[in-house]
This record gives structure tokens, C-alpha cells and sequence, in this order.
């Protein structure tokens, strides 16, 4: 039960530096894989900003809210979507943070243009459906865009990530928005000259590891949490 209480803990925190870095005002979430189980630790429907860990509920991969009092957001569709197909998964976050929607809407290709953005050097596929992802059948699309890739945007809507635990889908989540909009950015002024899936191999193991993450999360979570 205590590794469930510190995975609450986590989630919670999660929230808050997603709030406070602007990739969530009222909606958006990020749940987590209970290891080992078919369970899900999922925020309720309320803005991440203001949730606790006593309101975490527990869901299964259908959908099911299992614990907890309140009603579950009505996207959590994609969550369990993604933890059936990827065992891999431990962590999913959803965000419509705004500069993923930029990118996804200008129908670009997501490029690294910076040390951290080699983490989505092998490519960020798109979801072109469009609307809000709440059905079995909208989630299997979603899977179906994503495959393997550990993020994807959704048109007009945000984006997916997917991590080895909360933390890293957390910090993904952040890195993903700077990518989107360093590359807004650069386009306001010239043609960018985005690192070349070679240059992206050799950096990223430098800059996305255990450690990379380990010091990121420290960061925000230490200011989110003020
Ligand atoms: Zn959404």
C-alpha cells in the first residue's frame, strides 16, 4: 500500500507542475499503471491544479472506477486505451497544452531543435480524428496513431505521452511542449535547421536517462509545489 500511496503522491505532484507550467489549466491528466496490475491511479474530473491524492481514483482497463467517491474524467478512455495495448506503459498524460495544438494544427512534423528535444528524435505521429477521445473505439484509434512512439499530437486538441513512470511522462509531457514551441519560435524568423536523426541518436542518451530526469523532476517539483 505504500508504494500505492507514494505513486498518489507523485500524481499529485505531476499535476501541479503541469498546471504550473502551463500545459493544463481546468483540463488534461496524467494517471499511472499500478506495477504489476491491470489497474489504473487516475485524477478525477477536475483541474489538475486542485487535486489531492485522496481524490485519486482507481480504474481498470475498462474504464471501471474500482475506488474513489468522485466522477472520472471523461477522456479517461485514452488512458486505458494506451495501458492495454502497451505493456510498456506506466504512465500516460494527456495535455492540450497550447503549442503542441500550433504544431499539430499547422500539420508539421515534430523536429528536435534542441538537447532535450532528441527525446522525440524518432518521430511524434498525429492523430487527425478529431474531438475529444471518450469511446473504446476512439481509444483503439488513438493506440493505432501512437504505436510505439513515446508521444503524439492530437489535432486541435494536445497530446498523448507515454513513460516508464510518472515522473518521466511528466517531464516527457514538459519537453514536448518546449519542442512544439521552439519550433514555433524558430519559424517566426527562418527556415530552423532541426538536428538530423543522427545528431538526435548521439545526444539523446545524454539528455533523457535516468538521471536527466531525475534532476528535472527535482526542479519542478520543488517550485511547483511552493
Ligand atoms: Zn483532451
Amino acid at each position: 500500500m505504500a508504494d500505492i500511496e507514494s505513486l498518489k503522491r507523485d500524481l499529485v505532484t505531476a499535476c501541479r507542475i503541469l498546471h504550473r507550467e502551463g500545459l493544463v489549466r481546468a483540463f488534461g491528466h496524467i494517471s499511472a499503471r499500478i506495477p504489476g496490475t491491470d489497474r489504473l491511479l487516475i485524477p478525477p474530473r477536475m483541474g489538475p491544479g486542485l487535486v489531492r491524492a485522496e481524490d485519486v481514483l482507481t480504474m481498470d482497463l475498462s474504464g471501471k472506477v474500482l475506488e474513489g467517491k468522485r466522477e472520472p474524467n471523461s477522456e479517461a478512455a485514452i488512458h486505458w486505451s494506451i495501458y492495454r495495448a502497451r505493456p510498456d506503459a506506466m504512465s500516460v498524460a494527456h495535455t492540450h497544452s497550447p503549442m503542441t495544438v500550433v504544431i499539430g494544427d499547422l500539420g508539421l512534423e515534430v523536429q528536435p531543435l534542441h538537447n532535450e528535444g532528441t527525446v522525440f528524435g524518432e518521430g511524434v505521429p498525429r492523430l487527425d480524428a478529431t474531438g475529444l477521445i471518450q469511446t473504446e473505439e476512439q481509444g483503439k484509434a488513438l493506440v493505432a496513431a501512437l504505436g510505439r512512439s513515446n508521444a503524439a499530437l492530437l489535432r486541435a486538441h494536445g497530446d498523448v505521452v507515454v513513460g516508464s513512470g510518472v515522473r518521466e511522462a511528466c517531464i516527457l509531457a514538459l519537453y514536448l511542449e518546449d519542442a512544439c514551441r521552439l519550433m514555433y519560435q524558430c519559424l517566426q524568423v527562418g527556415k530552423p535547421v532541426f538536428l538530423t536523426p543522427e545528431e538526435s541518436a548521439r545526444i539523446r542518451p545524454k539528455t533523457f536517462n535516468e538521471k536527466t530526469v531525475a534532476r528535472a523532476w527535482e526542479y519542478f517539483s520543488e517550485i511547483a509545489v511552493r
